[in-house]
């Protein structure tokens, strides 16, 4: 029987065990942070020690400084669930064997679509909605009591556990190494992490920490490409209209416009009314960057004698930083026609009157946005929130299938410096597209779990 090890816990490399040891591989999942956490943060509240996002970079300040949740289980334990398709007009830049395996008519997209459908409810519609917006899909359950949970590879373990199938062990890899009798996992102290060997790797730590383990593990330094979604909205209050929908749960939209013109999603939620009556919308613009509007960001991976680094340089184009700006007047357009009411900005700042909301510092968090609607007796306004690049957990595109770059994967997955190592996640796409990620990460990792 084969015997393959998963470096990292989360949503891709769970997605890849349970569907490996279902087709009779013995697997081992090597995970860096503890496994405490077994349900949805918003099932289960705690705050567990050892459980924090922990920071493993350093970037300029157009980056942010964000860092990956260690635990067992990774984001899925606090995801949306959202389940996009990324649309044909990104997935063209991939290989054209990948395009036919997620969105041909037998491709994995369908089928997961028609799987999670089926165990979901909220990835069909459930309730008309006042707006022509369409329904946003997740694999997502508000229970009776309240409280939501979204699909985790993690809840589906268990008998594979029971059977011996899969094994769980807790440790933080560095490097993996090809010996005789198979490959070995290394931890950051140039330690030998158990004694057993493997026939194959499977690298999901994510797209930033994958490529630090491939550097570290062919000896030397890299470069690569590493981009993520930026995000730019506004918290609206306003008199006019009646509610877009029931308000159901903070982690459920009620729906999402396409502006695929400026490589962009906006996804809406209403909350419930303000103690002024007032009705208080969320639109949240979540955007591409878009290749062909110029490179994305550097990671940089500094493979030193006793141990490695990671450096992100961030890149953002004239045309990108454009786009980024028209999306923010466009999401102000869009909610007083949508709306049809003449919003204005609570706050009169430089950015709002020149339109440079960039890497504006007058642009505020959604708490604070929230917080100046809240205390403030205007109506029909609005308040702008963005989210910094680099931190809103899309990061993708370190390790692209058919890529030319240092470190790249072959079609079948493969780490082409490292054979029999192979790496899934957001690190092997080749372009991300406007899509959230989640549902082409479970698409690979099946594809992965069917033709290792
Ligand atoms: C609040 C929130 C909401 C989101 N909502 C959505 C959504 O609705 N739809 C969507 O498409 N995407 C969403 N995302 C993004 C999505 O969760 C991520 O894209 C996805 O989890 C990435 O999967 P991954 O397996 O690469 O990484 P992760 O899920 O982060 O898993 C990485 C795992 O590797 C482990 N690890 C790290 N380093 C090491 C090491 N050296 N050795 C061993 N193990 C290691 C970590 O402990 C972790 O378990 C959301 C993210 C957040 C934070």
């Amino acid at each position: 029987m084969p015997k393959y090890c998963v470096i990292g816990g989360g949503l891709s490399g769970l997605e890849f065990a349970v569907h490996s040891a279902a087709r009779g591989n013995e697997i081992v999942i090597y995970d860096a942070g503890p496994d405490l956490r077994k349900k949805h943060v918003h099932f289960d509240a705690r705050v567990l020690e050892g459980d924090e996002k922990k920071v493993h970079w350093t970037a300029d300040e157009r980056w942010a400084i964000g860092g990956i949740n260690e635990r067992l289980g990774g984001r899925s334990l606090c995801y949306h669930g959202v389940m996009l398709p990324i649309e044909p007009s990104a997935l063209e830049s991939w290989p054209a064997a990948w395009q036919e395996r997620l969105s041909g008519p037998d491709g994995l997209y369908r089928q997961l679509q028609e799987e999670f459908t089926r165990e979901f409810p909220e990835m069909t519609q459930r309730q008309p909605i006042g707006m022509p917006l369409l329904h946003v899909p997740q694999a997502a359950v508000v229970t009776e009591s309240g409280a939501f949970s979204s699909y985790s590879p993690l809840y589906h373990l268990e008998p594979f556990i029971r059977d011996g199938m899969i094994r769980i062990k807790k440790a933080t890899i560095a490097k993996v190494e090809n010996r005789t009798h198979g490959f070995r996992l290394i931890d950051g102290m140039g330690r030998t992490v158990d004694q057993e060997s493997f026939d194959k790797c499977v690298l999901s730590a994510s797209a930033i920490i994958n490529n630090r383990i491939i550097s570290t593990s062919l000896g030397r330094s890299t470069t690569a490409h590493v981009t993520d979604h930026y995000c730019i909205g506004i918290a609206v209050k306003t008199r006019f209209g009646k509610r877009v929908a029931d308000f159901r749960h903070e982690m459920l939209w009620h729906g999402f416009a396409k502006q695929h013109d400026l490589n962009a999603n906006i996804f809406v939620v209403e909350r419930p009314n303000l103690d002024s009556g007032d009705r208080l919308l969320l639109l949240m613009a979540v955007m591409e960057q878009n290749p062909q509007l110029g490179a994305f960001s550097q990671l940089h991976c500094h493979v030193g004698r006793e141990q490695s680094s990671l450096e992100i340089e961030s890149h953002h184009s004239d045309a990108v930083i454009d786009n980024y700006n028209r999306l923010g007047r466009q999401i102000v357009e869009f909610a007083c026609e949508q709306l049809s009411a003449d919003l204005a900005p609570l706050f009169d700042t430089l950015a709002e009157r020149s339109g440079a909301f960039f890497g504006s510092k007058e642009v505020s968090t959604l708490g604070l946005a929230l917080e100046g609607l809240g205390s403030s007796e205007r109506s029909n306004v609005y308040a702008r929130f963005a989210f910094p690049y680099g931190s809103y957990e899309h990061e993708s595109c370190t390790h692209p299938i058919g890529g030319t770059g240092e470190i790249a994967l072959a079609d079948s997955l493969e780490v082409t410096a490292l054979p029999g190592v192979y790496a899934v996640g957001p690190g092997a796409f080749p372009r991300l597209g406007i899509a959230n990620p989640a549902l082409t990460i479970c698409s690979l990792s099946r594809w992965l779990a069917s033709n290792i």
